[in-house]
C-alpha cells in the first residue's frame, strides 16, 4: 500500500532486533536460526502483542502472574508460546504451570516439586530452564552454577517437567567481564548438554547485550525495549 507507518508501529524495530540478531550470528559464524527470538512483553497491553504477533513474532515472555495470566487467556486465541521469566513465589508456582509452556526462573528443588504436582496432564510436560546466579550476585536469584548438576539430575526426575536448558540475568557489566560470564554459562550449558540430549536452550541476553550473548553461544534472546519501547512505569 504505502511506506507509511503508525509512529508507535512494531514493524522497523522488530525488523531491527531480528536484523541485529542475525549479524550477531553471522559475526560469530553461527547460523541465523541458531537463534531463538522471545518478545518479552511486561507491562505492556495486549494490543501491542497482537500487533507483533501479526508481524510474525510467536513467542512472548511474561516476568508477572497475573498480569501474564490476563493476557495468556485474552489472547487464547493466537496459538501463541507464552515464557514464564520472573520469579516465583510459592503460592502462584499453580498459576504458572496451568498457562505457560515454559519457564525460565526454576531456582529451587520446591519450586519444581510444585510444577511438577500442578502441571495439568493434557498440557505435555513443562518446559524448563535452571536459572544460574552467574555473576554470585547475593541478593538475586539463581543457582550457583557448581549446583546445576545436582539440581538437573532431580529436575530430570520429575515427569511433568522437560528440562531444557539453562537462563541467566548477569550483573551489569562491562564487556569483557560480562562475555566472560556468559562464556561461562555456556560452559556449563554444553557440560549438560552430555548427559541430557533434551537440552537445547541457553536464554542469555537482553536488549543491552544480545549481540556478545550470541557471540558467546546463547541460543535464545530475550527482548523488552528493544521492541516495544520503554516499559510504562
Ligand atoms: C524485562 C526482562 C527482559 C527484557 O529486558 P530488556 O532490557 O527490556 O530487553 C529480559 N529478561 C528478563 C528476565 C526480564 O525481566
Amino acid at each position: 500500500m504505502s511506506d507509511f507507518e503508525a509512529p508507535d508501529s512494531l514493524a522497523q524495530p522488530f525488523q531491527r532486533v531480528r536484523s541485529q540478531i542475525e549479524l550477531a550470528c553471522q559475526q560469530a559464524q553461527r547460523q541465523p536460526d541458531s537463534v531463538a527470538l522471545l518478545a518479552v512483553s511486561k507491562k505492556h497491553p495486549s494490543a501491542k502483542i497482537k500487533q507483533l504477533h501479526a508481524l510474525g513474532q510467536n513467542s512472548f515472555g511474561e516476568n508477572y502472574v497475573q498480569e501474564g495470566v490476563e493476557k495468556v487467556q485474552e489472547l487464547s486465541n493466537l496459538g501463541i508460546e507464552w515464557h514464564f521469566i520472573g520469579p516465583i513465589q510459592s503460592n502462584k508456582s499453580r498459576l504458572v504451570s496451568e498457562h505457560f509452556q515454559w519457564v525460565h526462573t526454576l531456582d529451587s528443588e520446591k519450586l519444581a516439586r510444585r510444577l511438577n504436582e500442578q502441571r495439568p496432564e493434557h498440557m505435555g510436560p513443562l518446559n524448563v530452564l535452571i536459572q544460574v546466579n552467574i555473576s554470585e550476585q547475593s541478593s538475586k536469584s539463581g543457582l550457583h552454577v557448581t549446583e546445576v548438576t545436582d539440581f538437573a539430575k532431580t529436575v530430570s526426575k520429575m515427569p511433568n517437567l522437560k528440562l531444557r536448558g539453562l537462563m541467566c540475568i548477569p550483573a551489569p557489566l562491562d564487556e569483557a567481564p560480562l562475555k566472560a560470564d556468559f562464556s561461562k554459562m555456556h560452559q556449563a550449558f554444553v557440560e549438560l548438554q552430555k548427559n541430557y540430549p533434551q537440552v537445547d536452550t541457553l536464554s542469555m541476553g537482553m536488549s543491552g547485550d544480545l549481540s556478545s550473548a550470541i557471540e558467546c553461544g546463547s541460543t535464545m534472546v530475550r527482548i523488552g525495549s528493544a521492541l516495544f519501547g520503554q516499559r510504562p512505569s
